[in-house]
């Protein structure tokens, strides 16, 4: 299946959207913040992030989903600095030390070389753009770059859920796999936590956006995702994830046969050992509870970590070489517990 930026950027349609996307960077809103100011000038804005992208680390990952890493790696782009601010985030090396991430700019043209390089230099199987959000124009400009050179993987987008639909709809046909996390089901922890006030309607309606554009997941005949929705969702401490009413939301509200990923890796990381309420793992009844709300709700298709993810999950930023210490242990822990994904390649009634 050849991914659909090839034909739009033959048809000069890339190249359209990019510039209407640059151009909303002199009054920013690619994100549901909505900041107004003007990144083309490097104006200082609430992701902290101005006209270049930030590519905080490029590496082959082998501890995403099996449909996503596949035997060859998922070609992850880890963008640096985020567009909200979870007291917990296990990337915060990366996404919350903005002084250190400005050195990490570099031009599209750049980008899209590295983006080649995953693909045919490590022999990754797709492209997968992590923590996005703020930089959609970008992105887009280095994918424009990029198929001249040869780019032909499909393209993943990685994010915690507080999209703009408007930067999204410049991303139908471009982006083959949509990763969102679904992160809370109450705006009270939604803003407490990562200062997202708005998310639960946000994330819902851009996950909805997402499901439209590229409907269930398609798998090919090794299992490797070719087109679909994966929506992730973090077991937290206490219920604050909020996980029966997400759940019970993607299969009543968005389709039955919706493929989710459970993540049960949390650990107390950055500011998270100071708040009583997420300052410890999760627990094997917390981690039951949500199995059995899966069996309940009919949930079929998907994968669910093992507990004791915890430790092999989390990254060094600052690790020579690679950011995960031993992939190929990682990618033992995320087991397909619930069922494969539907191999029919049912799709998408409104695409
Ligand atoms: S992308 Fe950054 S500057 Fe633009 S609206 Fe979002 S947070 Fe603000």
């Amino acid at each position: 299946m050849e991914p659909g930026y090839i034909a739009l950027y033959h048809y000069g349609e890339l190249e359209r959207r990019a510039r209407a996307l640059e151009a909303r960077l002199a009054s920013c809103d690619i994100c549901p913040r909505e900041c107004r100011v003007d990144r083309l000038q490097d104006e200082p804005a609430y992701c902290h992030s101005g006209r270049l992208p930030i590519v905080s680390a490029v590496c082959a990952h082998h501890g995403e989903e099996p449909a996503i890493s596949g035997t060859g790696g998922s070609g992850t782009v880890f963008f640096g600095n985020c567009n909200m601010r979870c007291v917990y985030c296990q990337n915060y090396q990366i996404s919350q030390d903005w002084k250190k991430q400005k050195s990490k700019e570099m031009d599209c043209h750049t980008l899209a070389e590295r983006m080649l390089y995953l693909q045919d230099g490590l022999g990754c199987h797709n492209i997968n753009f992590v923590s996005p959000s703020h930089f959609v124009p970008q992105l887009l400009r280095a994918v424009m770059e990029a198929v001249p050179m040869g780019l032909r993987v499909p393209l993943v987008y990685n994010t915690g859920g507080y999209d703009s639909i408007a930067s999204l709809k410049k991303l139908d046909g471009v982006i083959s796999i949509y990763l969102p996390d679904l992160r809370y089901a109450s705006d009270r922890w939604a803003k407490k936590f990562s200062h997202a006030p708005d998310y639960v309607a946000r994330a819902r309606q851009a996950i909805k956006e997402m499901y439209r554009q590229v409907g269930d997941l398609v798998v090919d005949e090794s299992g490797l995702a070719q087109k679909g929705l994966i929506v992730r969702h973090l077991i937290l401490p206490n219920r604050l994830a909020g996980s029966e009413e997400s759940l019970t939301w993607l299969i009543r509200d968005l389709s039955p046969a919706v493929t989710v990923s459970i993540m049960s890796q949390y650990k107390p990381v950055h500011r998270a050992p100071r708040i009583p309420l997420l300052s410890r793992n999760i627990t094997v009844a917390e981690h039951e509870k949500v199995l059995r709300l899966l069996a309940d709700l009919g949930i079929e298709n998907g994968w669910v970590q093992e507990m004791g993810a915890a430790e092999e999950y989390l990254p060094d930023f600052e690790r020579e070489g690679h950011p995960f210490s031993d992939p190929t242990v990682i990618s033992s822990t995320f087991p397909p517990v619930i069922s494969s994904p539907d191999l029919s390649g049912r799709g998408n009634p409104n695409s």
